[in-house]
């Protein structure tokens, strides 16, 4: 029996500031922090709000829907715990509710990613985080 070479893959490290965040995703929610005094959402989760500097905020669950605005197929291997997934499309999604994530497209089943494409959330779980990814809505 031979030895599997592959190495884990990252994962997201949460910090005090994320750790809300990420132990809502292994519910199956998106959560993104709202400014209780502006209403503008910070995400990556982040201690003061860009748009008014306030440190006050609510954790609000996204809807789970959004738009791909850009995308790139991946077909070389740059790490090797993504060898087995390559070619992979990461993407630009933007929420619903505003905020842009940096994300994968999965579930393609043969479909063309295309800029526009409505999407939907989807989870791709690990031990203490799930991640969130997209696939498409059409
Ligand atoms: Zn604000």
């Amino acid at each position: 029996m031979t030895e599997a070479t592959t190495a884990p893959k990252p994962i997201p490290e949460p910090d005090e500031t994320s750790e809300p965040f990420w132990k809502a995703t292994l519910e199956g929610k998106l959560l993104l922090m709202k400014c209780s005094d502006c209403g503008g959402f910070r995400l990556p989760s982040r201690q003061h709000c860009d748009r008014c500097l306030s440190a006050k905020f609510e954790w609000t669950p996204a809807s789970g829907r959004g738009t791909v605005r850009s995308f790139g197929r991946m077909h070389q291997v740059y790490h090797p715990a993504f060898a087995e997934e390559v070619p992979y499309t990461l993407a630009i999604v933007e929420l619903e509710e505003g905020p842009r994530l940096p994300t994968n497209i999965v579930d393609l089943d043969g479909r063309e990613v295309r800029v526009d494409m409505p999407v939907e959330l989807t989870w791709e779980r690990h031990e203490d985080v799930a991640l969130p990814k997209f696939r498409s809505r059409d």
